[in-house]
């Protein structure tokens, strides 16, 4: 269905309506939820362009995009290597103390014979995020040097695909509900490594969020094109 629409972009960066053309280079989305086609060729640096008929998220156009995603998976690889490293937590009740890496958590229910809780435990929170962190990586630096190779389109995919199957937010949440709990029974003390899986979370959802995926297919096409 192509026709003629408009565009809210956000804030104050204007409608952009009526820029439907004929021609064949034009910047075209059509919107996930109700299939509106637009065009975004002219979408102002920084702007959000939502659908106008369902306000659908569409695109953010950035123009230094791919080097702020190159820049927050560096520091959260890292913070992910120092997660990994050092104690996650500590406890102690009774004269009893307990400390914790984030691996251990895996061997403990691996240990207690539950092989597929963790196996699904330690792809969800360390195998998936730290895969998808590195393609991204590999994308973005790629993209910007305006290189491409011949994998470079299956990256993409491999990328946008496995950022669904990717869910540290929704671990970091369940740890802080489950220390609420924990903290009427024993004395917790968060170690350097709870912070820095914090850090991840955070450069991680960056990364993703800047990692626009209208943007990173139109580059690739173009790159592909050449
Ligand atoms: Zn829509």
């Amino acid at each position: 269905m192509t026709q003629a629409a408009s565009f809210q972009a956000d804030a104050d960066t204007n409608s952009l309506s009526d820029a439907v053309a004929g021609s064949t280079d034009r910047a075209r989305i059509a919107c996930p939820s109700c299939d509106l086609l637009f065009d975004v060729t002219d979408l102002p640096d920084g702007a959000t362009a939502n659908c106008s008929r369902c306000g659908n998220f569409l695109t953010t156009n950035k123009s230094d995009a791919f080097e702020r995603v190159t820049s927050a998976c560096i520091a959260a690889l890292v913070m992910l290597a120092v997660a990994c490293a050092f104690p996650f937590m500590q406890f102690s009740r009774a004269g009893l103390e307990n400390t914790m890496t984030l691996p251990q958590t895996v061997m403990e229910l691996w240990n207690n014979n539950m092989p597929w809780l963790a196996i699904i435990v330690a792809s969800f929170i360390l195998i998936i995020p730290a895969v998808v962190t590195i393609c991204m990586l590999v994308l973005s630096i790629t993209l910007t040097r305006n290189h491409s190779p011949s994998w470079l389109r299956q990256l993409g995919s491999t990328v946008f695909h496995l950022q669904n199957w990717s869910m540290v937010e929704v671990f970091f949440v369940g740890v802080l509900v489950s220390l609420v709990k924990i903290a009427k029974m024993a004395t917790i003390v968060l170690g350097t490594s709870f912070w820095a899986y914090a850090a991840f979370t955070v450069l991680f959802t960056l990364a993703v969020t800047n990692l626009d995926k209208f943007q990173s297919w139109q580059k690739i096409e173009a790159l592909a094109a050449e």
